[in-house]
């Protein structure tokens, strides 16, 4: 019998928990952008906002369930009647909407925050739902800062909204306090104690502030959850949200430990996180997992000999499979001579083995003082070192902008893509990469 592969359903809040980051908000217009985009994506769920907490956010909500017709459509609202009204009047039009109630459950929230017993918590959590289900069949609950909830008190929560008709539980780690090991059993007592839960979908929402959101969404995944709340670039209040990218690519990457899909189209990744850092004007970290600039850059002359040669050497995923168009060789005082050969060749020259050699020394020197070395600082010392000389062999005249920086130094230097070079035969094996055994042995020597 062919077993089914499961699926895990991906929520994307970078709408409503992204936007609430300090630095992210966005308009209207700009949330409708990003919105194509994550449907592109293949996002199942967007949480599009919070709609009681102002116009311009019920107008946003309202435009993206208008809109976006493939994925269901969140709308987010405090467990009470006005919220939950709103959220629905701004969601009303939408294929598949779906209204997200939520209510805090931790002693320290009830009593601090919401000056409310644990019975009265109950109660309007259990009304709240039968309230938003009276509108919309697709009801997901959220008991605020499950993770410092007393678990006894969290299961008779849970069981009173799955009676009142919710279809997804939502176990947020508001504060971003769990460990993966405390989370997972978090939610396989959920899974043993709590009466109908095999009916409904069980969610985990995770914040970053100990580092540990994709870890701690990962555990919930392997304890049973079949949904993910995450956002693009893991935006998000304080630290931030699950980033998005990470879960899906662990997932895939580490099939063997998650044999599980999603319908995230991979291409699709790198895309949404520049398109997202565009609208914001927040960069993001050069060294973030998966769509940093560095995520895919390889400096040490052994790793870049290496990936040249195969790329599964030190790459655990292509670049191409989550959209960033080439894999980037940064060309620093660590880099080896095969990098240096193969970058001169993109840059439309090819040199003998003396002429290289020449040039090696030279880039060493320059690499020495300034930290990157970019085409335009190569393609002026190519020409200083070379001025036509019989050795170096032209490839193709040099790309217009290569030689517009090469004569111009001070100009603005935009990061270029390096290609990553290895070309592969019809079976996805990396061609030979020319040089002889004794050049590639002085690689690693470089390199080391
Ligand atoms: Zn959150």
């Amino acid at each position: 019998m062919a077993t089914e592969q499961v699926r895990i359903t991906v929520f994307d809040t970078t709408l409503r928990d992204g936007e609430q980051s300090p630095g992210c908000s966005m308009n209207h217009q700009e949330k409708l952008r990003l919105a194509h985009q994550l449907d592109r994506l293949g996002v199942d769920v967007i949480e599009a906002g919070f709609p009681i907490a102002s116009d311009g956010d019920f107008e946003a909500v309202k435009a993206v369930a208008d809109v976006i017709r493939r994925p269901i459509i969140a709308g987010l609202a405090r467990a009470c009647q006005p919220d939950i009204e709103r959220a629905w009047d701004a969601l009303k039009d939408a294929a598949r909407p779906r209204i997200h109630v939520f209510l805090a459950t931790s002693d320290i929230h009830l009593q601090y925050k919401l000056r409310i017993t644990r019975d009265q918590c109950l109660a309007q959590a259990r009304e709240a739902v039968s309230f938003a289900k009276s509108f919309c069949s697709d009801v997901e609950f959220s008991p605020e800062d499950a993770t410092r909830t007393d678990p006894d008190f969290l299961c008779r929560v849970l069981e009173a909204v799955v009676e009142a008709g919710a279809t997804t539980l939502n176990i947020p780690d508001t504060v971003g306090y769990t460990v993966p090991s405390e989370f997972g059993e978090l939610i396989a007592t959920i899974r043993r104690r709590v009466k109908g839960i095999e009916d409904v979908t069980i969610s985990a929402h995770c914040h970053n502030d100990l580092g540990m959101a994709v870890a701690n969404t990962m555990a919930a995944i392997a304890a049973g959850a079949r949904q993910v709340e995450c956002t693009i670039n893991g935006i998000g209040e304080r630290a931030g949200n699950a980033s998005l990218e990470e879960i899906v690519m662990a997932i895939r990457v580490r099939h063997d430990r998650y044999p599980y899909e999603t319908g995230i189209v991979g291409e699709q990744i790198f895309p949404a996180s520049q398109m997202l850092s565009e609208i914001t004007g927040v960069p993001v970290q050069p060294n973030k997992a998966v769509t940093g600039r560095n995520a895919f850059a390889h400096e040490a002359g052994i790793h870049q000999d290496g990936v040249l040669k195969n790329p599964l050497t030190y790459e655990i995923m292509t670049p191409q499979s989550v959209g960033v168009p080439d894999s980037k060789l940064v060309l620093g005082k660590h880099s080896g001579r095969h990098a240096l050969a193969i970058r001169c060749e993109q840059l439309g020259y090819q040199f003998d083995r003396r002429a290289l050699d020449d040039i090696y020394r030279r880039f060493v020197r320059l690499a020495d003082k300034i930290k990157h070395v970019e085409d335009h600082h190569l393609l002026e010392l190519i020409r200083d070192t070379h001025k036509p000389a019989a050795s170096a062999t032209p490839l193709f005249e040099p790309l217009p902008n290569a030689v517009a920086a090469a004569a111009n130094p001070l100009a603005p230097e935009s990061p270029r893509p390096f290609p990553l070079a290895p070309q592969t035969n019809a079976f996805g094996a990396p061609l030979p990469v020319p040089g002889d055994q004794h050049h590639d042995q002085e690689d690693y020597l470089w390199g080391v």
